[in-house]
């Protein structure tokens, strides 16, 4: 018997279970897969640490760079030195900025569209969003339907596509409207969450993102189980009973650190009221994918280029550099749209990405020392992300169930944050939210 099992040893779990041992609680923690991190997985490439999953940090996101900090994990600048590029109907050109080089009319369009969208963002709190009277017409709408409506061009639907991928792992039509201002408003908006100086890819780990949940996990020790998935939570009298494929447990009150999709693989006994039950299905995970190539050399940066990429053409849609120097080796990241990568054999996948790199970079792309890529719709256990696709609709009919406690039983998990939700930096404040939730039920 312990004081609170927290499901799930990503960020939100892990940062649960430390404050309540803080607290003084007695924590057990239950992981289905075999590594602590969840979505954040770190790899090895040409002998340099990668993420599969999260690499990048920024400003405004104090809870996950207090916890870095604190457990000693340091960060280095994004590499963001020279021109970036874009490959927009068939031709690559160059840009400075977060706003790729367009024709006059297409800028006004961005910057008109993008006015739009802060002034909607106003509307819409991010806390009781379903309550907010603006709430009902927008969650009726998609992005694409909202994009469509104010008369946005196509090449500002295309940059608002990119966003969607890379943001949710979904297109626009499959994301609710309210979701999408509500996300960007709790990310501080629009610049803050696509730049990179000043924005949410300013700096990255150069050890990974995944030590930071390791030497949590390292502190807790015996308290974290991994492949200990939970099946079952049964209330029992004063507490729960637990079963996960390393036995039952049982504890006072429960935390969920888990994706609002992936509630649904638990069976509660009693039934969760009839709204939680619902959620699951509605609160679907996107899907997004990696791509990373080294070389000797990261032999853009002689070129003038800072290895940051646009692309209307697939799979691999945007690029960053991640190398550790100018000395090598140079590392290539791509993102990957899930929809025409996941499907493919690895060496087709390889053979795509490749392609991407050397139209956007030239021949010398075309033939790197090493290669990795990662889908993450394709992962056996918890698959998805990079966060929840919130479709229209879902806001409404099941926002009040997102995080509500079921006497006992708490949510944690980045969806469930109001601030960077969707990102380590939500994952972080909603396990030390759900924490001092179970620290007053557990009191009284
Ligand atoms: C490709 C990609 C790129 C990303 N890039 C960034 C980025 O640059 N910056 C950033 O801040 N964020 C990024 N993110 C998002 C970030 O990874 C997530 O917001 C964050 O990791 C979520 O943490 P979490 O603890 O809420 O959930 P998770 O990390 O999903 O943790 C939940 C854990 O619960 C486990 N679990 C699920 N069901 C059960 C069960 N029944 N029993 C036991 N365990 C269970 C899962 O295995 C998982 O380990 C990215 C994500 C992806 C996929």
């Amino acid at each position: 018997m312990t004081d609170v099992i927290v499901v799930g040893a990503g960020f939100a779990g892990l940062s649960a279970a430390r404050e309540l041992t803080k607290r003084g609680h007695e924590v057990l923690v239950l992981e289905g897969r075999d590594r602590v991190g969840g979505r954040s997985l770190t790899a090895t490439l040409a002998g340099v640490p990668v993420d599969l999953g999260a690499t990048f940090v920024g400003p405004t996101q104090d809870a996950v760079i207090a916890l870095a900090a604190e457990l000693g994990c340091a960060t280095v600048p994004t590499h963001s030195r020279g021109k970036n590029l874009i490959r927009w109907h068939g031709k690559v050109r160059s840009y400075r900025s977060t706003i790729p080089k367009l024709s006059l009319i297409e800028l006004l369009d961005v910057s008109r569209i993008q006015w739009r969208f802060d002034r909607l963002s106003r509307l819409i709190p991010v806390t009781d969003t379903w309550d907010a009277p603006a709430a009902q017409r927008l969650d009726q709408k998609s992005l694409e339907g909202w994009l469509r409506a104010v008369h946005a061009g196509a090449s500002t639907r295309n940059l608002m596509a990119i966003m969607a991928r890379v943001t949710w792992g979904c297109e626009p039509d499959d994301v609710s409207m309210l979701h999408a201002v509500r996300y960007v408003k709790a990310a501080g908006g629009l610049g803050r969450m696509l730049d990179v100086k000043g924005g949410a890819q300013q700096d990255r780990f150069p050890d990974g993102t995944q030590q930071i949940a390791q030497r949590i996990a390292a502190e807790l020790g015996e308290r974290v189980r991994t492949e200990a998935a939970v099946r079952r939570i049964a209330r029992t009298g004063a507490g729960f009973t637990v079963e996960s494929a390393r036995g039952e447990h049982t504890a006072a009150a429960v935390v969920l650190a888990i994706a609002p999709a992936h509630r649904g693989a638990i069976t509660f006994d009693p039934p969760l009221p009839e709204g939680y039950q619902a959620l699951p299905a509605h609160w679907p995970q996107g899907n997004l994918s990696k791509a990373y190539a080294a070389y000797e050399k990261p032999f853009w940066r002689a070129g003038g280029c800072s290895g940051e990429a646009l692309s209307d053409e697939g799979p691999i849609f945007i690029t960053f550099d991640v190398s550790p120097s100018d000395d090598g080796p140079g590392i290539l990241l791509g993102f990957a749209d899930a929809r025409t990568f996941d499907d493919l054999a690895p060496e087709a996948r390889r053979e795509r990405a490749l392609a991407c790199f050397t139209t956007l970079f030239g021949d010398a792309a075309a033939e790197p020392v090493d290669y990795l890529d990662h889908c993450w719709s394709a992962e056996p256990f918890a698959p998805g992300g990079p966060t929840a696709a919130v479709p229209p609709g879902a806001w409404v009919a099941h926002g009040r169930q997102l995080r509500a406690p079921v006497d006992g039983i708490f949510w944690a998990g980045t969806e469930t944050a109001d601030q960077w939700t969707g990102f380590l930096d939500g994952a972080v404040r909603s396990g030390q939210r759900a924490a001092a939730e179970v620290a007053a039920y557990l009191r009284s």
